[in-house]
């Protein structure tokens, strides 16, 4: 369970959130509506989950689903399992839904779903429960047209199954597209696991040679080795870039010379527990590789820093021993807005999460439109679509930082905002 630490550290995460938000602001023509709609979320749903355990014994979990904003479309975003989940924290991760999609130009709002709870302490039959009770407890809050789901931390398209299939069951019919994320069987599209990596280093093959970089003579340094981590780490790799240091929950490890990814990875897996869910292993022991902290693989001097694990990760605490030049967020949130003021005052090149890491919920757009028609398309169509579309939005927040003058993540909210104002706008006055 999350300690008081954690909790006062992710209370003001909205907070921080928005700063984001009023600082973008400043640089649109959007009218007082739009402003004034965009600076909280419509609804928050707060739920317990009963769940019978295997002992027998009955624990009542905190779940959460929010809708942030509607107005280019349904709800959508991921449901996170983890310790540290809250209120605040979900609020916050809606919030960015709403803006990457709305910087991928996808016919979506924003929400958001977490449970607070420990997975890797479940079993796999408690965690089905939990799942499909957590559906219980929100399914009027969901739908097709109205908020669809999507896997986060530590959920995965198993996860997804169930939760499509409890739903299904409610509404006594099939209902496909109320879930993305899926597995394959059941109606998931191609390329949805790799999409938020592969976006991602879309991103990053767009802006390097921009910066006057090229893959051999550039350093990276990966900060959490998950479904996200991992396969950017991989892919990087593969491109020639010099990964020399990754880290996951438990730590990291570093070498100079640059590691050989696809081996990292393969001993993570063989260091897992058998029958576990999720992978416990770690690769911070891994020989022929100095062993690291998190905290030391943040400060080290690499050309490329790319935080891909959770939030608030550089703050006001640590920002000053940042020594990168260039940082991808493919985590949500995980610097400060102070932090970023910071880096970005001393001209660290920040290209923001609600790009980077929209490769994700772009292929949930996709797995949700093939859903709807049935009709579903090769791994090459998901991937050049995907690939058109990053390159694309990347080209478009370059163009604005460059003739604004402001930061990255700035010129990818009034991108955003752009978007949304006019769409707020168009609705005209409601009242
Ligand atoms: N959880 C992912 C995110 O934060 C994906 C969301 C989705 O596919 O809806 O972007």
């Amino acid at each position: 369970m999350a300690d008081t630490t954690t909790a006062s550290a992710t209370a003001s995460l909205l907070a921080d959130a928005s700063q984001h938000l009023t600082e973008a602001f400043k640089h649109t023509q959007l009218s007082p509506d739009a402003i004034t709609s965009l600076q909280q979320p419509k609804a928050n749903l707060a739920v317990s989950i009963p769940v019978r355990m295997d002992d027998g014994s009955l624990q009542v979990f905190s779940g959460y689903r929010v809708h942030y904003d509607n107005t280019r479309g349904p709800y959508k975003g991921g449901v996170r399992f983890h310790p540290q989940v809250s209120l605040d924290e979900v609020q916050s991760l809606a919030m960015w839904m709403t803006f990457k999609c709305a910087v991928m130009d996808l016919p979506f709002g924003g929400g958001k779903g977490g449970i607070t709870v420990d997975p890797k302490a479940l079993s796999k039959l408690e965690l089905e429960r939990l799942s499909r009770g957590y559906i219980d407890a929100i399914a009027s809050f969901i739908g097709i047209d109205l908020d669809i789901m999507a896997p986060d931390v530590y959920t995965n398209a198993m996860v997804m199954g169930w939760m499509m299939d409890q739903y299904s069951q409610i509404k006594q019919r099939q209902v496909l597209g109320v879930v993305t994320g899926k597995p394959l069987s059941l109606g998931g599209s191609v390329g949805r696991d790799t999409a938020t990596a592969t976006g991602a280093f879309h991103v990053i093959q767009t802006v390097l040679p921009k910066l006057g970089r090229d893959p051999q003579s550039t350093t990276v340094a990966v900060q959490g080795f998950g479904n996200a981590g991992s396969e950017l780490a991989a892919l990087l790799c593969r491109a020639g870039y010099k990964v020399v240091a990754v880290s996951d929950s438990k730590g990291g490890i570093y070498a100079a010379q640059g590691l050989d990814i696809l081996s990292v990875r393969e001993y993570k897996r063989s260091t897992r527990k058998m029958q576990a869910i999720y992978c416990d292993g770690s690769i911070c022991n891994m020989g022929q590789a100095r062993k690291i902290t998190n905290e030391e693989l943040l400060q080290l001097d690499v050309d490329v820093l790319i935080p891909a694990a959770l939030e608030n990760q550089i703050t006001a605490q640590n920002v000053q021993h940042i020594r990168a030049k260039i940082l991808f967020e493919v985590a949500n949130g995980p610097i400060s807005f102070t932090a970023s003021q910071t880096l970005v005052a001393r001209g660290v090149k920040i290209f923001p999460d609600i790009l980077v890491n929209a490769g994700g919920v772009t292929v949930s757009y996709f797995e949700w439109v093939q859903n709807r028609t049935g009709w579903y398309w090769t791994i090459d169509e998901v991937n050049e679509r995907l690939r058109n579309r990053m390159e694309k939005e990347t080209e478009h927040i370059w163009e604005i930082a460059q003739t604004q003058g402001i930061s990255h993540r700035t010129a990818a909210y009034v991108h955003a905002l752009r978007r949304l104002g006019t769409a707020i706008d168009a609705k005209g006055n409601q009242d």
